[in-house]
């Protein structure tokens, strides 16, 4: 982690953090190791503040941008459509507190990435093999042991992952219902490697109204979900795979 300021580099020069979230073949080596993950503190840092610093560690961690690099090729002027995949849900996504409120909290499967959810409270499936199946999820934040997260395999790269997201000091927005999200990690930082999959009744921008409530289903492909009843703070779920 290089902090890149001082009074003797101007701010335009040093606008942005940069990070370098890079794979094999793209890593330095150095007399001692390879280096995976570099990042450079700038401007945004100063001006911002920590939730740049926190988002530049996570690149440190091996975690990918979430907001979408190349956003001017749809609208230029438009700077929310860097959030055009996960919102502003996840400080990978959106460091700064957004304008709907702090929903930096980060999803589950960047949690489990960290090795901050164990292998074992993560329910996996398989997409390709007709079941139902019953499942009780605890909030995906607190940090109790419990299962979190339902991942559902759908091929070789790409997974389908439900969540129940409550409120917390890091989500405004997340009120006890579950979200629902595509994992692609063979797509590269900044292009899209997690999008949200909103209900087809969710009309407000950023993914705001993405969650689905109790007693409602969401369907994907082969896959439909269920939020059957609440427990407590826990959330039961049924998924079936057709
Ligand atoms: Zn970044």
């Amino acid at each position: 982690l290089v902090f890149n300021g001082g009074d003797d580099i101007p701010e335009s020069l040093a606008d942005v953090s940069p990070a370098w979230p890079m794979g094999e073949g793209y890593a330095i080596t150095t007399d001692e190791k390879i280096i995976y993950n570099a990042t450079f503190i700038a401007g945004d840092a100063i001006r911002i503040g920590y939730p740049i610093i926190a988002h530049e560690i996570g690149h440190l961690f091996g975690l990918v941008d979430l907001y979408y690099y190349n956003w001017t090729s749809i609208t230029p002027q438009d700077y929310n459509n860097q959030f055009i995949f996960t919102g502003y849900f996840d400080f990978m996504s959106h460091a700064p507190k957004g304008q709907y409120g702090d929903n930096r909290d980060m999803l589950g499967w960047q949690r489990w990435l960290l090795n901050w959810i164990s292998d074992d409270h993560v329910n996996c499936l398989d997409g390709s093999l007709p079941s139902t199946t019953t499942h009780l999820l605890a909030p995906v934040h607190i940090s109790d042991e419990a299962d979190r997260m339902i991942v559902i395999k759908l091929n070789d790269e790409k997974a389908l992952v439900v969540e129940l997201k409550s409120k917390n000091q890091y989500c405004d927005l997340c009120q006890g219902e579950l979200l629902t999200y595509l994992v692609d990690p063979s797509i590269y930082s900044g292009a899209g490697s997690i999008k949200i999959i909103a209900p087809e009744d969710s009309k407000l921008s950023y993914f705001r109204d993405a969650f689905l409530g109790l007693g409602k289903t969401l369907t994907y492909e082969n896959i439909i979900i269920e939020f059957e009843a609440k427990d407590k703070e826990n959330a039961i779920i049924i998924v079936n795979i057709s």
